[in-house]
């Protein structure tokens, strides 16, 4: 082996091959492969059990391309916001919500966002690059670490809500989640975590194909295409009865959780016959859950937050007509750190 590779993307059986075809044992690939992911190491130097030599030797023929916290903010309400910065300098973030029973990791999926959505801070920004799936990887189990010393408890639930569309870096957002729900590595439940896409119909059927076995959310955000054209440019080529039947496909393969998520924008679409709408969706999707989501400001993009009392009247009108339906107030706005509003300002 003389090419030099990310040692993150060996499996067991590759690393015990490389130990024999460099002379030396093959329990050294199980100790190796415990560093990477049970032990979280973020470097050869950490692996003590390695020879000196050795770990020289493995920073020769490998690239550990391991993500460094840059900065940490805490907001009034207790929600944790970490900076992080990729092995070529680029930076990203990842947020922990706490709430009394659950400590929640947001974590990006990209840096920037090829999408636009006119309401989100990210898709001001340039898609940069995909997050390969061990730097995805590495948000959560700093996340975690985090977790444990500010809270006294680790992650109990993760959401792919931050930077980026997780669907349009498929591979390495299914092999994160592979190896954060992996018993030889983080083993986390599957059932909690839940992955975010503003509606990529064709990878939506992919992950029932895939048979995945974590949940899924759609962000909505208006009932009818005309609107949701407006706001969110992907619907011209995902549209909402695209989606609805990737959906339902999805629940047939899986029957894993789905949510719709409806962000409220003032005098957008958040009138009584917008919920009426978007009542006659939810009819025709397997979802138990509406997550009404409030705005948060961003500056430079124009839409404002819906009062309380439309808010209010928009949810009774769901709730009135059979539908499960929460209001998620915004966390950790004060630091810039709420739904959309991830766009690496410090
Ligand atoms: N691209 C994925 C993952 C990002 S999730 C997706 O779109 O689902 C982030 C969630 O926050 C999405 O539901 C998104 O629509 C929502 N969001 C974006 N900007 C927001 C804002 N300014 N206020 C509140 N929610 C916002």
């Amino acid at each position: 082996m003389t090419a030099v590779k990310n040692i993150r993307s060996l499996s067991l059986v590759e690393l015990k091959e490389y130990f024999e075809s460099i002379g030396d044992k093959k329990f050294r690939a199980i100790q190796t492969y415990e560093w990477l992911w049970k032990k979280n190491a973020r470097s050869f130097d950490e692996m003590s059990n390695l020879s000196l030599e050795l770990r020289k030797k493995l920073a020769e023929d490998f690239e550990f391309n391991t993500m460094t916290v840059d900065m940490t903010q805490q907001s009034s309400d207790g929600t944790l916001k970490s900076r992080f910065k990729t092995y070529d300098g680029h930076l990203m973030e990842g947020v922990i919500i706490p709430t009394e029973k659950r400590n929640t990791a947001c974590v990006s999926s990209q840096i920037g966002c090829s999408l636009a959505c006119k309401f989100c801070a990210t898709g001001l920004m340039d898609r940069k690059r995909n997050l390969h799936f061990d730097e995805i990887y590495d948000q959560v189990a700093i996340l975690n670490e985090q977790s444990l010393k500010q809270y006294g408890t680790g992650l109990t639930n993760i959401v792919y809500m931050g930077m980026g569309e997780p669907l349009l870096n498929y591979n390495n957002v299914l092999k994160s989640i592979e190896r954060i729900t992996a018993s030889d590595s983080m083993a986390m439940s599957p059932k909690r975590i839940t992955v975010s896409t503003a509606g990529v119909a064709k990878m939506i059927r992919q992950l029932g194909d895939d048979k995945v076995r974590f949940n899924l959310a759609l962000s909505l955000h208006a009932a009818n295409d005309e609107k949701r054209n407006t706001i969110m440019a992907i619907n011209e080529s995902n549209n909402i009865d695209a989606l609805v039947e990737a959906l339902n496909y999805f629940y047939e393969q899986t029957k894993n959780d789905i949510t719709l998520e409806y962000v409220l924008l003032q005098g957008v679409n958040d009138s009584l016959q917008d919920a009426e709408e978007l009542v006659k969706i939810y009819r025709r999707i397997p979802t138990h859950l509406i997550n009404v989501i409030e705005f948060n400001p961003v500056e430079t993009i124009p839409f404002l937050k819906s009062d309380e009392d439309t808010t209010q009247q928009f949810t009774d009108y769901l709730a009135k007509h059979r539908v499960n339906v929460r209001l998620r107030r915004s966390r950790g706005k004060d630091i810039d750190a709420a739904c959309g509003q991830l766009a690496n300002k410090a």
